[in-house]
């Protein structure tokens, strides 16, 4: 009996291929968090790891454990969001969510949440309910805030009091109330958005899909999460190109 096997839980976000038949796959799973593993034969087109090593399959993963790496030996996927790679649009959406997760999910730790939220987020992507925008920004707010670096969005960072919240800073990561923005560059935020970023601060991972945004205050969070990630986050995405070159009507 092979002792070195081991099955994890986790989403594939991203495969490359090595020599002419194999794959290299990084994985996100709930119990290790990242890790990368070496999928043999995956494009041969007999082998049953074909479907498998590709980006967004979910489910269980049989790892045989080496010294250095990983080889996948098995699979048994629950969901290969068919319906999210058949919609271009929307496909663009979940790189960007893979890609996001890459650069925020560690090694050898656990990542529980991050990979309720990536599989959470794909779903909402999938469901003709929400604005793939919402999702968005729902997702780089969660996400942000699980990587410890969200905004600080409940009380004024200097005085502390809870009303007329209305300044929101981007250097300073956080909310300030009329009487203490002088001098600040801040941003005009309304109430409807400031409530919006609390309550996916606050919420749990299973219930932030649950509400619509008029198209004003999307236009608002969208706004602010881009600005937010492009000063806190000096990082490039590549498939953030894409998706953002539509305009936004929001002016700050
Ligand atoms: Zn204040």
């Amino acid at each position: 009996m092979q002792t070195n096997n081991i099955v994890l839980t986790g989403m594939v976000l991203s495969a490359m291929p090595v020599g002419d038949y194999d794959k290299r796959v990084t994985i996100l799973t709930k119990e290790r968090g990242k890790i990368t593993a070496f999928v043999r034969g995956a494009r041969r087109p007999n082998s049953q790891l074909v479907a498998v090593a590709n980006p967004f399959c979910f489910g269980e993963f049989e790892l045989y454990e080496g010294r250095n790496a990983y080889t996948l030996s098995k699979a048994n996927v629950k969901n290969y969001f068919r319906e999210l790679t058949l919609d271009v649009s929307s496909a663009y959406f979940g790189f960007y969510f893979l890609e996001f997760a890459n650069y925020f999910c560690q090694e050898n730790t656990e990542e529980k949440e991050f990979l309720k939220l990536l599989y959470q987020s794909l779903r909402a992507l999938e469901s003709p309910h929400f604005d793939n925008n919402l999702v968005k920004a729902v997702y780089e707010l969660k996400a942000i805030t699980l990587a410890g670096i969200a905004p600080s969005m409940f009380s004024c960072m200097r005085c502390h009091k809870t009303e007329n919240l209305n300044y929101f800073s981007i250097e300073r990561s956080g909310i300030f109330c009329g009487n203490c923005k002088k001098e600040l560059k801040t941003y005009k935020i309304s109430d409807a958005t400031r409530y919006t970023m609390q309550f996916v601060i606050s919420q749990s991972v299973e219930k932030l899909y649950t509400f619509k945004l008029s198209d004003e205050i999307l236009d608002e969070l969208r706004y602010i999460m881009k600005k937010f990630i492009e000063y806190h986050i000096q990082h490039k995405f590549k498939s953030l190109e894409i998706i953002e070159q539509d305009v936004y009507n929001y002016k700050g």
